[in-house]
């Protein structure tokens, strides 16, 4: 099972992404958990990226390139996997499915649909509780959500024109939006 989440920020892929790897005893590989995992632990990697992670800007290319090809080509994700947050622009799709055949191989591509609305109120609500830098400063909260329509909304055209899209209602309880990625994804299991 090789599975790809896309959406919006506050659109529940993080949570969504837990389940579903529990369910289908695949790993969750989640591209913005392991940038904070190198900033936590100030490895070379973690110190390029901070100031972007901070800012809400997507990092450089090439340097998530070589973390998530690296991640995909380990033993840990030679099963399948559940890719949160990677790829996020039509240029990081197109140089993985190169690297790391991504296209091929893919057994679909939700996008976690939630309306504007919807995000917002989310948003808002993770900024009372989480403790990401990057969630609770309202201009930063604001430039994420920018750079995901500029950078990250163009690559659902890009997995719509291969037929690979699978759109999610991604409004209600966090149950009842993992039992429709469920039927989703048990019919391509089988
Ligand atoms: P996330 O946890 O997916 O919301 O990601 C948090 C932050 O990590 C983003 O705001 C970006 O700064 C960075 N990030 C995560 N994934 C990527 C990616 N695929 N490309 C570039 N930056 C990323």
């Amino acid at each position: 099972m090789r599975v790809l989440l896309i959406g919006a920020p506050g659109s529940g892929k993080g949570t969504q992404g837990a389940l579903i790897a529990e369910r289908y005893r695949i790993p969750h590989i989640s591209s913005g958990q392991l940038l904070r995992g190198h900033v936590e632990r100030g490895s070379e990697l973690g110190l390029a990226v901070e100031p972007y992670l901070i800012r809400g800007d997507l990092v450089p290319d090439d340097l998530i390139l070589s973390m998530i090809t690296d991640e995909l080509a380990g033993p840990g994700a030679a099963g399948g996997y559940v890719l949160d947050g990677f790829p996020r622009n039509v240029t990081q799709a197109e140089a993985a499915e190169k690297t790391a055949e991504l296209d091929d191989r893919l057994d679909a591509v939700l996008f976690l649909d939630l309306p504007p609305r919807e995000v917002l109120d989310r948003l808002a609500e993770r900024s009372r509780q989480s403790d990401r830098p990057d969630d609770r400063k309202e201009a930063t909260v604001q430039h994420r959500l920018r750079v995901y329509e500029d950078r990250t909304r163009p690559l659902l055209d890009h997995y719509r024109r291969r037929g690979m899209l699978v759109p999610i209602d991604a409004v209600g309880s966090v149950d009842e939006v993992a039992a429709r990625i469920a039927a989703v994804l048990d019919r391509s299991d089988r």
